[in-house]
């Protein structure tokens, strides 16, 4: 059995690690790793962090993951689509707000067909700034004329790389679609962001770690890992466990020694869950954050899962307090787009 700290300067000079080797880091009580993380964070990205300025667009979604407080069957939500000049509207008060980065994430709703889509994603990338779509699913062609359109970065969490957990998870959906998405994107020269919930019901840490080594080989350029939060119109809403914080920091702290120099969120899940979650994650390999730029009313609606953080703030409240956080532990907000590539 090779030692804690063997495992760790291997994975620093050599950013590679095996399966075993990740097992052992995700057993560990997380010091030495978070410590490590943080270090390669700092050697290979620096202690700028990107901020993306979130909008959730629309919670219409016609998907039934089982985690998911927007899933089809909640009848409980009230639904909520932006049209395109509204969302165009939200992408300018980021951009006036400093947002280098604006990240369209909706449900999977298809009122938005591909010539709403490229007209907002046209009227966006008018604004100088970068943008990243995470809107699920879509065939190539749809990809491709989002790419087309300007947008230059995509986000599809695999949520689990376990075929028989992401069967339970995801009615009606499967990982081979998915992974095939992740890899049309790449093809067609997007930044690929992807990810994974930690703590689902019957995961393992051996998936777990095979998620970490899916991550690896699939060069991603973001990765971001969520603490799994049940929501109490679902299925899983009596699922919690408050392990799970402390999981998704080592999967996070993780990726970071074996992808050194990507963008990793400090993700709005880990401060729902622990009140300095975000801080936490940024001294554990963190590089990224992402405030949300939707007005109260809205930002309410999109609830994936309960007790979402910053809910009654103010878009401009959210970007100064994040930046005096990221200050508070001696680092700064990056004045650049922040590309991986
Ligand atoms: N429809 C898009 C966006 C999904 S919402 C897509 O499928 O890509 C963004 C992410 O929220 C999901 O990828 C999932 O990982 C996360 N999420 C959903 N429900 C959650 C929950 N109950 N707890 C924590 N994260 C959740």
């Amino acid at each position: 059995m090779t030692s804690l700290n063997n495992i760790l300067e291997k994975a620093y000079k050599e950013h590679n690690l095996s399966k075993e080797e990740i097992l052992t880091l995700l057993n560990s009580d997380g010091k030495e790793l978070y410590k490590l993380a943080n270090k390669i964070r700092k050697e290979n990205v620096g202690d700028g962090v990107h901020l993306r300025g979130l909008i959730e667009f629309s919670n219409i979604c016609k998907s039934a993951c089982k985690y998911c407080g927007l899933r089809s069957p909640n009848t409980k939500v009230e639904r909520y689509r932006l049209e395109p000049d509204e969302i165009i509207n939200y992408a300018k008060q980021g951009a006036e707000l400093g947002y280098k980065t604006i990240v369209l994430q909706s449900g999977e709703d298809n009122y938005y067909d591909v010539d709403k889509m490229c007209d907002i994603i046209k009227g966006i990338k008018k604004l100088d700034v970068a943008l990243t779509l995470s809107i699920g699913e879509k065939i190539y062609d749809e990809y491709k004329a989002y790419k087309d359109a300007g947008a230059d970065r995509y986000l599809i969490r695999i949520e689990t790389t376990d075929e028989e957990l992401y069967k339970q998870m995801h009615p009606n959906m499967s990982l081979k679609n998915r992974k095939q998405c992740l890899y049309n994107i790449k093809s067609l020269g997007y930044e690929v962001g992807s990810g994974c919930l930690v703590g689902l019901p019957n995961q393992t840490i051996e998936s777990l770690a095979d998620d970490i080594l899916f991550f690896k080989e699939l060069d991603a350029d973001m990765i971001g890992i969520g603490p799994f939060i049940p929501h109490p119109d679902t299925p899983l809403k009596s699922e919690l466990n408050p392990k799970n914080f402390d999981m998704a920091l080592k999967v996070m702290a993780t990726v970071r020694l074996l992808l050194p120099d990507i963008n990793i969120p400090a993700t709005t899940a880990m401060e729902t869950i622990n009140p300095m979650g975000r801080i936490i994650a940024l001294n554990s390999g963190a590089n990224v954050v992402m405030p949300n730029i939707l007005d109260t009313e809205h930002k309410k609606k999109y609830e994936i899962y309960p007790n979402k953080i910053c809910l009654n703030e103010h878009s401009g409240k959210c970007r100064n307090c994040i930046e005096a956080k990221i200050k508070s532990i001696g680092r700064f907000v990056s004045e650049t787009k922040g590309f991986h590539r």
